[in-house]
């Protein structure tokens, strides 16, 4: 993620992609800019359905990394 890749402004969402804590597997969502430049949610993984707590970061470019926290309680 070192370059910089410009996107236009108006777009709304954008995608952003974690590694499941549990099985591996990169993940790619949508991420919502207007919802905040820093945003956390849990969601199940979409491959083995583990829940977990998801960070995400939106990045004064527009880009938006995302990350898992591990396991949601
Ligand atoms: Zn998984």
């Amino acid at each position: 993620m070192k370059k910089k890749r410009r996107r236009k402004r108006r777009e709304v969402s954008v995608e952003a992609s974690y590694v499941c804590d549990n099985c591996g597997e990169e993940i790619v969502i949508p991420v919502d800019r207007s919802a905040g430049e820093s945003q956390e949610f849990i969601e199940d993984c979409p491959v083995c359905c583990h829940p977990q707590m998801i960070r995400v970061e939106v990045e004064e470019d527009g880009e938006a990394r995302a990350w898992s926290e591990g396991e949601a309680n």
